[in-house]
């Protein structure tokens, strides 16, 4: 997508113009902390950086997607490490940040409202108190790879679905657009995969590309999963989206809500009830206006987080900052949850 792109240390946003030349965009400001419900982290070139840019400007919740088979269980391992990096890192951005009077500033004053205690024991801070987002992680193995489920990775996901940082099973689904693992395979698992989540006690977090007849079907033959059903990267229509929504289903809006060609997304987005709806990025993919051509990464969402205030008519400060709770408390009501008793009983990893 950008080989040529730097890597930019700061909590900025850059915008690629022409030449090779990068420009900065003043950030939104949101009024309130922002959840990133759907990121791909490990494929972040800096994963470190990107929790740090994504803290700098109030995103402080984020949920990573890992798929047993492409990935392997790489993010388990160094989620630690990536978020002791991040603090460091935080640290240096948000001070190169306000001093180039950039992005960043808006969001720390909403986030230093929530201190945590412990804050005020630090050495007198030269910058507001940022908070890391909370990380949790989606398993699952995506459609496009349904082709190598065989034993050992499903008995390998399972198994890790005991850790108690996972919140989710995903992103699982059907793919008929890249048609990369048969059809016949993908249906199957992805019902092997709803019946391992609901065992679990965990939502489902799904991908769906011109497949929404068999995924909702199947979903409705199955049931859907009690602990709930998260549609990500919804980007069709009011006609598509009602079903899903009288089903329950939590619609999760990315990059293409901010597309300039996108009416039919926004008009989804202002139907969906204002309990289900959720922010997500798909980072690396999906930059949402007016970033595209630069890659994504999990601090985009406040871009969509934005969109959606202003497709929700939330037009003044307050109205905003009510949305923007709202959002925020969905995404980890949803995902930011408690142990399953299939988690506490369960084998350890
Ligand atoms: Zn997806
Ligand atoms: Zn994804």
């Amino acid at each position: 997508m950008s080989e040529e792109e730097p890597i930019f240390e700061d909590a900025l946003f850059h915008q690629k113009r022409k030449h090779g030349k990068w420009r900065v965009v003043e950030a939104p400001v949101v009024e309130g902390p922002v959840a990133d419900t759907h990121a791909h982290l490990q494929m972040m070139r800096d994963p470190s950086l990107s929790l740090a840019r994504a803290a700098a400007v109030g995103v402080r919740f984020v949920e990573t997607i890992v798929d047993p088979t492409d990935d392997g269980f790489r993010t388990f391992d160094e989620l630690p490490t990536w978020l002791m990096g991040a603090s460091r890192v935080l640290r240096n951005i948000t001070s190169a940040g306000s001093a180039a009077g950039g992005a960043g500033t808006g969001t720390a004053a909403g986030a230093a409202g929530e201190s945590a205690p412990g804050a005020a024991t630090e050495a007198p801070a030269r910058e507001p108190w940022l908070p890391l987002p909370a990380v949790r992680i989606a398993a699952g193995v995506h459609p496009h790879n349904a082709k190598e489920w065989t034993p050992e990775p499903a008995a390998a996901l399972r198994e890790r679905l005991h850790d108690r940082r996972v919140s989710a099973v995903g992103e699982i689904g059907l793919d008929y657009h890249y048609d990369l693992s048969p059809r016949e395979v993908q249906r199957e698992v992805f019902r092997a995969q709803i019946r391992l989540a609901k065992e679990a006690g965990l939502p489902v977090c799904l991908h769906m590309r011109e497949a929404h007849d068999d995924g909702f079907a199947i979903l409705a033959e199955e049931g859907f999963p009690e602990a709930g059903t998260l549609l990500h990267c919804f980007n069709l229509d009011v006609a598509e989206v009602a079903r899903w929504v009288e089903a329950g289903c939590f619609i999760a809006f990315g990059g293409p809500v901010t597309f300039k060609k996108a009416d039919e997304v926004r008009e989804a987005a202002r139907l969906v009830p204002v309990d289900r709806l959720l922010t997500e990025t798909d980072a690396p993919y999906m930059t949402p206006e007016p970033l595209r051509g630069a890659l994504c990464g999990p601090e985009h969402v406040v871009w969509t987080a934005d969109k959606l205030c202003e497709v929700r008519g939330a037009d003044t400060p307050e109205a905003r900052a009510a949305l923007l709770a709202q959002l925020y408390a969905n995404a980890t009501v949803l995902l930011d949850r408690a142990p399953t008793p299939w988690q506490r009983t369960g084998a350890s990893v």
